[in-house]
This record gives C-alpha cells, sequence and structure tokens, in this order.
C-alpha cells in the first residue's frame, strides 16, 4: 500500500475525534480520521446514546405497569409486558441511525475516514491495521481520541455472567436478578433501569455513599427512589469474587455477604485507552491519562488529545467541545480550551445536574458565597408531572452575585443543564435569573425562585 500523506490525522471516531475532523474538514484542512470499530465511539454505540435508549423504555413498561394498579390519575392498564428483544432492536436501530449520519456528516464535510487500528511508530507516522493490510500515514499534526474503556477488578474478569457496561446494553431478556458493583453513574443509570424492567437489583458500592462524587442532599432523592424501586444498596461493601451464581461481598463491619444473582454488571469507572503506541511517544502522563494544556496540546509538538484519554470529567460533550477547539488551533484559529464550565448530568431518577462549583469548592477557595435552594415541592409543574421529589440550588458570590455554580437534582432536570451553563458561560448575576420571566408552569421556574431565594427570598416559599 503506498503511504498516504496528510495535513491532519485524528484517531478515534469517537464524540472527541469525530467532531474534531468533520470541523478541520470544514475549516479546509486535508484531515483523515482512523477508527477501528464502528463511526461515534463508546458514545454512540455502546454508552450514552444506547443507556438513555434502554433508560427510556424502562420508564415507559414502568409507567406502565404503575398503570395496571390502583392510581390516583385514574388510568388503567391490564398486564403490560415487554419483549425485551424488541426494545434492544429498537436501540440498536437507533445506534445505526446515528452511525450512517456521522458517516455522512464527515463524507459531507470531505474528512476522509480509514477503518483500522492505528499504532505510532513516532509522533508524525502511524501504522493502521486495516482488513487490506497494513497502511502507513504520515501526518504534520496528530489529534489521539481514542477514549476509554470500562476497568475490571482483577477478581472478577468480564466474561459469561460477569458484565461491563457494552454486554448489560445489550442483553435480550430481562435478567431475573443482577448485583451491580459500583454505585456511581453507569451503575445506577443502567441499574435504575433493570430495577423498572422487573430485575432484582443489588447494588454494591465501595464508598459511604453512592454517587461519591456529589453531595448527600443531591443523592438522597435518587437514595429515596431506589429503594422505592426495591433496590437494596449496600455501602462500603466491595465484591470479593464470583462463583456459582453468588457474589462474595466484604463488609464495612468485617463480615462476608454472599449474594445470588444472575449477572454481575461492573461498573468501577472507565480507564484510558493508551494502546495506539502512546507509551513509545514518552508523553507527559498524568497518571494513567495524557496530560494537555489548554490547547490540548501534549508534552510532544503536532500531537494533541482530547477526550477521555485525557481525564476526568469524562463525558461526551467535553470531548466535542475540545474537538472543536482543536480543529480551529489547526487551522490558525486563535482558539484556547476556556469554557467557564463543563454540565455534568446523571441520568439517575430523579435526574442530577451540577455545572460550575458547589459551596463547599467556594468555600476552599476562601469565595464567600450566597446559596439559594428552592424545593420542588413547591413547584406547580412538579406537582402535575406527579414527581415533586428534588430541589434546585444556586451559589453566587456574595460580594456581586455572580453565579458559581447551580446543582439540581428532579425530574427531567438534564433540560435545564443548558440554562444553567447558559448562565456561568454568560457570567450571569442572581439578580439577571431572577429578574428574567420564566415561563409558567415549567420546572425552571424553580432556577428563577433559587436565584430570588439567594437575593434574600423567594416568591413561593
Ligand atoms: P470514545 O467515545 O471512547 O471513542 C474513542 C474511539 O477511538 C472508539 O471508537 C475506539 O474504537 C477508537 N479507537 C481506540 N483506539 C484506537 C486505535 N488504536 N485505532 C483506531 N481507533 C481507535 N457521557 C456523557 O456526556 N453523557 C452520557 O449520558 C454518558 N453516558 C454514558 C453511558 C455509558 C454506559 C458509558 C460507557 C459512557 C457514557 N458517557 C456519557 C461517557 C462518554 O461515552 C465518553 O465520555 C465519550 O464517549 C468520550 O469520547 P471520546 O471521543 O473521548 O472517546
Ligand atoms: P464512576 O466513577 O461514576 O463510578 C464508579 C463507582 O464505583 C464509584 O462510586 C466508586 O466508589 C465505585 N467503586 C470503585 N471501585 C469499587 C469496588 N471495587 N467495589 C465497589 N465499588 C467500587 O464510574 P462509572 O459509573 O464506571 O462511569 C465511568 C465514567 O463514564 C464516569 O466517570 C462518567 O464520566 C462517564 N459517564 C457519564 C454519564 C453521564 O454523563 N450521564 C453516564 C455514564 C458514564
Amino acid at each position: 500500500m503506498k503511504d498516504i500523506q496528510v495535513k491532519l490525522l485524528v484517531i478515534g471516531a469517537g464524540p472527541g475525534g469525530y467532531v474534531c475532523a468533520i470541523k478541520a474538514a470544514k475549516l479546509g484542512i486535508d484531515t483523515l480520521l482512523v477508527e477501528e470499530s464502528k463511526p461515534g465511539g463508546t458514545c454512540l454505540n455502546v454508552g450514552c446514546i444506547p443507556s438513555k435508549a434502554v433508560i427510556h423504555a424502562a420508564d415507559e413498561f414502568y409507567k406502565a405497569v404503575s398503570f395496571a394498579s390502583v392510581n390516583e390519575l385514574g388510568i388503567s392498564a391490564q398486564n403490560p409486558t415487554i419483549d425485551f428483544k424488541k426494545t434492544i432492536a429498537w436501540k440498536d436501530g437507533i445506534v445505526t441511525r446515528l452511525n450512517d449520519g456521522v458517516e455522512s456528516l464527515l463524507k459531507r464535510a470531505g474528512a476522509n475516514t480509514l477503518y483500522g487500528k492505528a499504532h505510532f511508530l513516532d509522533g508524525k507516522t502511524v501504522e493502521v491495521h486495516t482488513d487490506e493490510g497494513v497502511q502507513k500515514v504520515q501526518a504534520e499534526t496528530i489529534v489521539v481520541a481514542t477514549g476509554s474503556e470500562p476497568i475490571e477488578i482483577p477478581s472478577l474478569p468480564f466474561g459469561g455472567q460477569v458484565l461491563s457496561s457494552t454486554e448489560a446494553l445489550a442483553l435480550t431478556a430481562v435478567p431475573e436478578s443482577m448485583v451491580i458493583v459500583g454505585g456511581g453513574y453507569i451503575g445506577l443509570e443502567i441499574g435504575s433501569a433493570y430495577a423498572k424492567l422487573g430485575s432484582s437489583i443489588t447494588v454494591v458500592e465501595a464508598s459511604d455513599n453512592i454517587l461519591p462524587q456529589y453531595d448527600s442532599a443531591l443523592t438522597a432523592p435518587v437514595l429515596k427512589r431506589l429503594q422505592k424501586l426495591n433496590v437494596d444498596v449496600i455501602t462500603g461493601a466491595s465484591a470479593k469474587a464470583f462463583r456459582d451464581g453468588q457474589l462474595e461481598v466484604d463488609l464495612k463491619d468485617g463480615s462476608t455477604q454472599s449474594l445470588t444473582a444472575d449477572y454481575v454488571l461492573v461498573t468501577v469507572g472507565r480507564k484510558p485507552r493508551t494502546d495506539c503506541g502512546v507509551e513509545e511517544l514518552s508523553l507527559t502522563m498524568n497518571g494513567p491519562f495524557i496530560s494537555i494544556d489548554n490547547n490540548c496540546q501534549t508534552s510532544m509538538r503536532g500531537v494533541y488529545a482530547i477526550g477521555d484519554i485525557t481525564g476526568e470529567p469524562m463525558l461526551a460533550h467535553r470531548a466535542m467541545a475540545q474537538g472543536e477547539v482543536v480543529a480551529e488551533l489547526i487551522a490558525g484559529h486563535n482558539s484556547v480550551f476556556d469554557k467557564a464550565c463543563i454540565p455534568a448530568v446523571c441520568f439517575t431518577d430523579p435526574e442530577i445536574v451540577t455545572v460550575g462549583i458547589s459551596s463547599q469548592e467556594a468555600q476552599e477557595q476562601n469565595i464567600e458565597v450566597s446559596v439559594g435552594q428552592f424545593p420542588l415541592q413547591a413547584n406547580g409543574r412538579a406537582m402535575t408531572m406527579e414527581r415533586d421529589d428534588g430541589f434546585i440550588r444556586v451559589v453566587a458570590r456574595k460580594d456581586n452575585g455572580v453565579v458559581l455554580g447551580i446543582q439540581a437534582v428532579g425530574y427531567q432536570v438534564s433540560e435545564l443543564s443548558a440554562a444553567f451553563a447558559l448562565a456561568i458561560e454568560m457570567s450571569a448575576r442572581v439578580e439577571d435569573i431572577a429578574e428574567t420571566i420564566h415561563a409558567h408552569p415549567t420546572i425552571s421556574e424553580g432556577f428563577q425562585e433559587a436565584c430570588m431565594v439567594a437575593l434574600g427570598g423567594g416568591l413561593h416559599i
């Protein structure tokens, strides 16, 4: 095969890599994107999209089941059932549609795609192992966007009944029982979905709280809902081994418990995919991740890194934003990755949104803050949706009212993440939000009210 020479080579077609390639090609850069699997990466194929599809199906089924018993709405339905094979086929259909969409966006932008596994020979040369043979590619600039993969617990290797999130999102029957090791993002999103589909779920979490990165006020409504869904949560515990359908778990009091499960889903975090020969480049690392500066530039000139390979927060929208900035930089623009915030949404039930900093983080930075919190119990829209659990909380500078952080937990609050992020990106003050007319009746009125509370008093509490 004749060597390929390009201006820009992007390795990995996840949300970071494909966005970078599309943007670069649109800016007139001769771009080649290399992908060993399918376009869209973890997010589109085995992550964000498949998990949200299963969560949606589970929500709908759970609702139908609730209508089969006495309910205040007066709706009755009989014995709803689910053909889960069909559900998964529907989910796969969405994934395929989006795979095709990404391919067509790349083509229309003028970016070339090569399918195969890339391996660095040096900082300007990569070998791509394709079905047709080995293709050498030489590039002026290379962007590493190889993403991440699930962390395996050595005593609980993946395979058979021990699943990673990838297999858990491709089951063709709803399991009778599942133990989830790791009560973080993935474990609780997928665990709540299977609980709604009828599985008996136990969550084994090493920390003293589920979702330990959030404060306990934010996670309390999620824990309450898990209890309603009959999910057993064991905290301060660690899983040891799985034998003959029994998972041995060490508890914090020193005793051992044996849990019966059809499947064990291990969701204890994700690790970077550096098997493209990153080690050989001797890049400066940040723990297991590639270290980058504000421009996503690595320690080697002409080599950039974006997305999960660069560490936390491992979120699709961060990878995409980095991809765009890097494409602009390579095109000679004066860009920098200086976002005021990266919103985080946990699609549990209820959902959690955090943007900017918490009051505790403000305290650690010696910033005096005013905090305003509005309970959704006092929000009319929340009541009409039968979900008045949760709250919206605003953290603002005491001296000038500039909003530094917003945290919320509630039904469908994920959709408020854009308003929250915009407020922080635009340096809004609590007065700006409190004086903006928010449509009635909406959950977003809770945001306005939380700002009023930060200013000294809300209208509806
Ligand atoms: P990836 O999406 O991992 O893509 C990397 C690509 O590189 C892959 O396609 C891989 O095949 C390819 N690759 C790797 N090595 C090579 C090589 N040597 N040669 C060629 N190709 C290679 N994030 C959110 O923001 N919201 C969510 O709701 C959300 N839900 C999630 C749910 C689950 C179950 C999981 C697992 C993750 C979820 N995430 C979510 C995280 C999100 O998927 C990642 O942050 C995002 O995909 C990272 O994008 P990336 O481009 O860095 O890498
Ligand atoms: P996570 O870091 O969210 O949660 C892992 C959990 O496992 C933690 O609570 C941790 O204390 C626990 N844990 C670690 N070792 C353990 C052990 N041996 N036994 C029991 N518990 C243990 O990781 P994740 O859920 O695997 O998700 C990985 C990443 O994917 C997240 O950090 C996030 O960036 C991304 N993600 C995002 C979304 C979203 O944006 N909605 C959804 C899913 C995943």
